[in-house]
């Protein structure tokens, strides 16, 4: 890009993600989604005086599930604090979060892949857990004489985060978004957090801050706050990055600020100058105790460790010898991953299953927004019409409206075969009339054809092929073909009559 010519970027994220448990991080009240607004609130999440918050352990216990498959160093003691500010939707009128000891610490880190090919490791200072706000409705309240008012909805006040932040490593646009994609991918091999983002489950602050090429220390940074698509985060990026050099170039001085993007103006606005941490008047919180974890409750969590996105690519590619594209798909998730061992597991060539989870199958799923552990075809069945491809039983041609059967609920492929007669074509003589049907029902091609117009030779297999129903043996259908095309006689019949 022309502009960023002379200039490097840097960017440091802070990704919170909404950790899958039951009930909020210090009161028992519901975690779920979509919720009337304010029926999932406990007293503690409205902050009536007198009440205590409790940890919730799972929330503790995915928090260490998550530091280990970074291979990050686990505190010893994690200490809660207060983080005080004032906001509507915030009633205790401070967060608590973790400050000085997270749970998380340093030493963890995620590869990611660079637009080059090549992979680079982002190092993440730490993740600590914390308590979601609250979320204020504008416009949501009416009063009677229709004056639009704010409502707050405390559903989400208290529901546990992970908020991870990496160091300033990322150099550009697309590595943050390739940082981003692995770590969501992560998470969700974790089962930590469902990743939805349209929800809110998992979003991101982006640090973002330019330079002038070779210069070793960092700019001043702006932080953009709360962007919750991968597109957003690429363009916030890149026209914040923009508006800094445009500025630096004009002669201003930058100071550190809090931002939000605008994606229908592809702006980003100032909100404030940015906090500083004396700001927060952190204290621990004496209401809750330091979070010790025994080395016997880290080895359990350890002992529950799924295989990891990186681990299972290397096992695929050389237990599969499949390219790295296709293996990219089929460890999209965990489930995916599991569908396509399910079927390669009932000796099934794993080439072919790749071929069709990926293709059809997947297309099929995305057109009907259905995951894959909700597909209407079990991988057993899945493997029965396969294995019908390979030996031949039946075409790739009906193979796909046999795929459409079994996706609405047929049962019993074979029985489908006889009653339909969806079986492959291989009898030689039964090909061969099919395509002498076809030429004497076309002689204007077929003369055209010996006079040299070699391209309708697709038009006559196209033909061949619908009228067999698409059953036709491919490779037969060829050979004979031109085979035919050379000794019928039509031809010159037609010509002479
Ligand atoms: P704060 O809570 O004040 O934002 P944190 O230390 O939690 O501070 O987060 C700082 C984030 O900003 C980190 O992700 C870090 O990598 C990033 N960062 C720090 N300095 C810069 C800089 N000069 N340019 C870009 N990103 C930066
Ligand atoms: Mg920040």
């Amino acid at each position: 890009m022309r502009y960023l010519d002379g200039w490097a970027i840097t960017v440091g994220l802070e990704v919170h993600i909404q950790l899958l448990t039951k009930s909020k991080l210090f009161s028992g009240a519901s975690t779920a989604y979509g919720g009337i607004p304010n029926t999932q609130v406990s007293y503690i999440d409205l902050a009536m005086p007198g009440t205590l918050p409790v940890l919730n352990e799972k929330a503790v216990e995915m928090a260490v599930l998550f530091g280990l498959s970074i291979g990050a160093s686990i505190a010893p003691e994690a200490i809660f604090a207060r983080k005080h500010y004032f906001y509507p939707d915030l009633p205790k009128g401070y967060q608590i979060s973790q400050h000085h000891h997270p749970i998380v610490g340093a030493g963890g880190s995620l590869m990611i892949s660079t637009e080059n090919g090549k992979t680079k490791r982002i190092q993440i200072t730490r993740a600590h857990l914390e308590e979601d706000a609250g979320k204020s409705l504008h416009g949501a309240c009416q009063t009677e004489d229709a004056t639009r008012l704010t409502g707050i909805d405390l559903n989400r006040a208290g529901v546990p985060l992970l908020e991870i932040v990496t160091e300033p490593e990322l150099c550009s646009a697309q590595e943050a978004v390739s940082f981003l994609k692995t770590l969501h991918q992560l998470v969700r091999y974790l089962k930590i957090c469902d990743g939805n983002m349209q929800e809110g489950s998992f979003r991101c602050d982006a640090n973002v801050s330019v330079r002038p090429e070779g210069e070793t220390v960092l700019g001043i940074r702006s932080e953009l706050k709360n962007l919750n698509s991968f597109k957003y985060v690429e363009d916030a990026i890149l026209v914040e990055a923009a508006r800094q050099i445009e500025a630096i170039t004009a002669g201003e001085i930058l100071r550190p600020e809090t931002r939000t993007f605008d994606p229908a103006r592809q702006k980003t606005l100032r909100l404030r100058e940015k906090e500083a941490e004396a700001d927060y008047r952190y204290i621990p919180d004496p209401d809750l105790c330091p979070v010790r974890l025994s080395p016997e409750l880290i080895s359990r969590i350890t002992g529950t460790m799924p295989e990891l996105p990186d681990a299972k690519k290397t096992r695929f590619q050389k237990q599969y010898q499949l390219t790295d594209y296709d293996i990219g798909l089929l460890i999209t998730s965990r489930e995916q991953a599991a569908y396509f061992e399910a079927v390669v597991a009932k000796e099934i060539d794993p080439k072919l299953a790749a071929n069709w989870i990926n293709g059809e199958l997947a297309a099929a799923l995305n057109e009907s927004k259905l995951e894959i552990e909700e597909s209407p075809i079990a991988p057993e069945k899945f493997a029965d019409l396969l294995r019908r491809v390979a030996n031949e039983t039946i075409s790739r041609g009906t193979a796909k409206t046999i795929f459409e059967h079994l996706w609405n609920g047929l049962k019993d492929i074979d029985s489908l075969i006889e009653q339909e007669g969806l079986g492959q074509l291989n009898d030689d003589e039964a090909i061969r009339r099919i395509i002498q049907s076809v030429l004497k029902d076309h002689p204007e091609q077929l003369k055209a054809y010996r006079q040299g117009r070699e391209k309708l030779f697709g038009f006559f297999v196209g033909k061949v092929m619908q009228r067999s129903n698409n059953r036709c043996h491919p490779v037969k259908l060829n050979q004979l073909l031109i085979q035919q095309i050379k000794t019928s006689t039509l031809s010159s019949e037609n010509e002479s009559g």
